[in-house]
């Protein structure tokens, strides 16, 4: 459902992403795992319209989208939840969680919504006054994937969400994201813990210095040399 061809990314002079091609399929979560600056995010940021490719195509439900602003993006049903969280301190828990759905007019559907993300993450509801800023690493990163489910997305972008967070809080994080992909959203997974990463998607796409080295099923890609080697830390 989402297809990305020959995909480029500049930061002026600076080629971040070099002919990137990938798909993500109803049903999967895809992961894009690869050191530190090899162009993960910028490939996130050129899905979401936060950037414009310099090159390439992006394709979601069979219409091209690249070069679409963020906000359309957004509207045709792809949802991101950003590395950093970008969620906003000085507003509530709720506030926040009501911006993601900040497109969608039919309430009822919206309160259905919250509930479902009140379910996949309690914390969320019991701190749903506090504000955002006074929320733990974890709880931030559970309310940034909450927001993007507002929007009710047909697609999932998240980036690093394992990022600076305990491991048993990574873990819970996890398997909510298992949880969410079973209600029938695709994911695409930006991971720097491949080893994560790979347990919990389909398949995996390997991005180095811009490019793919290597694309397979995520089973194969943990028994793959090259990848314990460079990524898992097995010799
Ligand atoms: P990280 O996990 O650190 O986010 P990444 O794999 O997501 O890494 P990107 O953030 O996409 O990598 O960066 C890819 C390359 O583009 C890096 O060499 C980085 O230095 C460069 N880059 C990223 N953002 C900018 C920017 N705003 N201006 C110039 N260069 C940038």
């Amino acid at each position: 459902m989402l297809r990305i061809e020959e995909l480029e990314v500049s930061y002026g002079a600076i080629s971040a992403v070099k002919g990137l091609s990938l798909e993500l399929n109803q049903g999967e979560i895809v992961a894009l795992i690869g050191n530190n600056g090899a162009g993960k995010t910028s490939t996130l940021k050129a899905i979401s319209g936060m950037l414009k490719p310099s090159g390439g195509r992006v394709e979601f439900m069979g219409e091209k989208i690249s070069g679409l602003p963020p906000h359309k993006i957004a509207a045709r049903g792809i949802a991101l939840a950003p590395e950093g969280r970008g969620i906003f301190a000085g507003l509530s828990v709720l506030e926040n969680l009501e911006m993601g759905a900040f497109l969608r007019k039919n309430k009822e559907s919206i309160q259905k919504d919250l509930h479902k993300v009140y379910q996949l993450f309690p914390v969320l509801e019991e701190r749903k006054n506090q504000k955002g800023g006074t929320l733990s690493g974890g709880e931030q990163q559970m309310l940034a994937i909450g927001r993007a489910l507002m929007s009710d997305p047909k697609a999932l972008l998240l980036d690093e969400p394992s990022l600076g967070l305990a491991p048993q809080v990574v873990e819970s994080i996890f398997e909510t994201i298992k949880e969410i992909n079973q209600t029938g959203i695709p994911i695409l997974l930006i991971e720097q813990n491949v080893y994560l990463a790979l347990e919990v998607a389909n398949r995996g796409y390997v991005i180095e210095t811009g490019e793919i080295i290597l694309n397979d099923l995520a089973q194969n890609l943990l028994h793959n040399e090259m990848v314990q080697k460079a990524y898992l830390g097995i010799e």
